[in-house]
């Protein structure tokens, strides 16, 4: 049947149709007064989602468009910076750092396995000379499914006093508590095709008083990123270049449902879609790759032990029209992610759940206890 694809893959993530009825407006001048309203509430709500009062700037670029940001800022060549690398995204950092002449420190854990945050207090502790510039983490590592602990690692890098603390929050934003400034996070980057019910287009990078700071020194080279003409033009709820129209007006309409449902409610429904994933998981006897204390809001992976991870991709694909996710890089083949990331429901969580237990049947799994896995996700959703 056409016209039924299931997303459930972190990012791109699925869009209510109010969503995509706003993108298929015609676009209107960016310079237009009508415009500028829209940025203006834009702007507040994006506060809002991030709980801070600092700047968040909206950027035209993928999610890695607002992480390059966040370093050619705030950073100048042959910065020490701590990375930690736990994953792919992790990996990205630290390549990106690397390419634009930083120092690179990197602080690394086993794929599936949580950074540790010991490993940061130390090397912060140990230098007195405050040459440490930055720390720089992913929050959701979306490769894993693992959620690292940026409260702890936050508060090592406050105690230093120096250093930023510079986050990719692609997958944790708008899924778990990230008081931006609670933490005093000083850099924070995300992007429109993860939990903002957006599609691909966007990014966005929060900014701290401390970062600001750093700017005026920074000295890699700069231009269409350059967040201090973002932010002079967002004074006047206005961008330096022409910005995807189409899509602010989606994320006019996105936060605006975000907003009504509530930060809290949208964190505990992350959790309990999360829960009840897992839950699944294990009542059907699949190997889940992250532990539960370090599981991430947006993506559940899975290491099948009897099953073929891409067959059961493939057989999902063809039969359910679900788009489940692979692993990347030496996890290939290994896992297979399902994500759970912004417009998700506990109904779309059965329905994979049920569509899995399908699959798992047509490929002959005999250890499978048929239904165990849609009664697990039932009971979580009837606690919870
Ligand atoms: C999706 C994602 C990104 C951004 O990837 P883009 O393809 O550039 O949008 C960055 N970090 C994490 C953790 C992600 O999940």
């Amino acid at each position: 049947m056409d016209d039924k694809l299931m997303l459930m893959i972190p990012g791109p993530t699925p869009v209510p149709e109010k969503v995509l009825l706003a993108l298929a407006k015609h676009p209107i001048g960016h310079r237009s007064g009508e415009f500028s309203s829209i940025m203006a509430e834009v702007t507040q709500n994006l506060k809002w989602l991030h709980q801070t009062k600092n700047d968040v700037l909206t950027l035209t670029v993928s999610g890695t468009g607002a992480m390059e940001a966040g370093i050619i800022n705030f950073l100048s060549p042959g910065d020490r910076v701590l990375v930690g690398c736990n994953g792919k995204f992790g990996d990205r950092w630290a390549l990106m750092s690397a390419a634009f002449g930083l120092a690179v420190e990197k602080i690394t854990a086993e794929w599936g396995k949580p950074l540790d945050t010991e490993q940061f207090r130390e090397k912060l502790v140990a230098d007195t000379n405050k040459q440490i510039k930055a720390v720089i983490i992913t929050h959701s590592e979306t490769s894993t499914g693992v959620l690292n602990d940026l409260e702890t690692i936050n508060r090592h890098v406050k105690e230093h006093g120096t250093a930023l603390m510079i986050v990719d929050a692609v997958t944790s934003l708008g899924a778990v508590n990230l008081p931006v400034d609670a933490w005093g996070l000083d850099v924070v980057a995300s992007g429109s095709q993860k939990g903002y019910m957006v599609p691909p287009g966007l990014g966005f990078v929060a900014v701290s008083p401390k970062a600001w700071e750093a700017y005026q020194t920074a000295k890699l080279p700069r231009f269409y990123l350059d967040l201090g003409s973002y932010k002079k033009a967002a004074a006047k709820n206005s961008n330096p270049f022409t910005p995807p129209v189409n899509l602010v007006i989606a994320l006019q309409v996105a936060l605006g449902m975000m907003q009504a449902e509530g930060l809290d409610s949208i964190f505990c429904r992350h959790q309990r879609l999360t829960r009840a994933t897992r839950e699944a998981a294990k009542a059907l006897g699949l190997p889940l790759f992250a532990p539960d204390e370090a599981a991430s809001p947006a993506v559940t992976s899975v290491a099948p032990v009897s099953v073929e991870a891409e067959q059961i991709r493939a057989i999902m694909k063809k039969r359910f029209d679900i788009a489940l996710a692979g692993g990347q890089d030496h996890l290939k083949g290994k896992i297979f992610r399902i994500g759970h990331l912004g417009f998700v429901s506990d109904r779309d969580i059965l329905t994979a759940i049920g569509s899995l237990e399908a699959t798992l049947r047509e490929l002959g799994d005999e250890s499978l206890a048929q239904g165990a896995g849609v009664a697990a996700a039932a009971r979580v959703f009837a606690e919870s």
